[in-house]
């Protein structure tokens, strides 16, 4: 795994509050050596969902369906 920034080494590490907002919230992710970026698995889950939402998105477009019905 390499960073997304500097394409330093990322290491595997428990991060805990990586937003600050949660004291009891501990994810597991990736931390960059080189630049200190953190990136957590529940960023990584979001991007897969936002993918699949988008092709759901497509598939079920409206003006699809029509066109399929006529
Ligand atoms: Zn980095």
């Amino acid at each position: 795994m390499t960073c997304e920034r500097c394409h330093g080494l990322m290491v595997s590490e428990r991060i805990c509050d990586p937003q600050g907002m949660s004291s009891d919230l501990c994810v597991d992710g990736y931390r960059c050596l080189l630049c200190g970026n953190i990136v957590d698995a529940t960023i990584l889950e979001n991007r897969r969902h936002s993918t699949g939402t988008i092709e759901t998105r497509t598939v079920s477009d409206p003006h699809m369906s029509r066109l399929v019905a006529a």
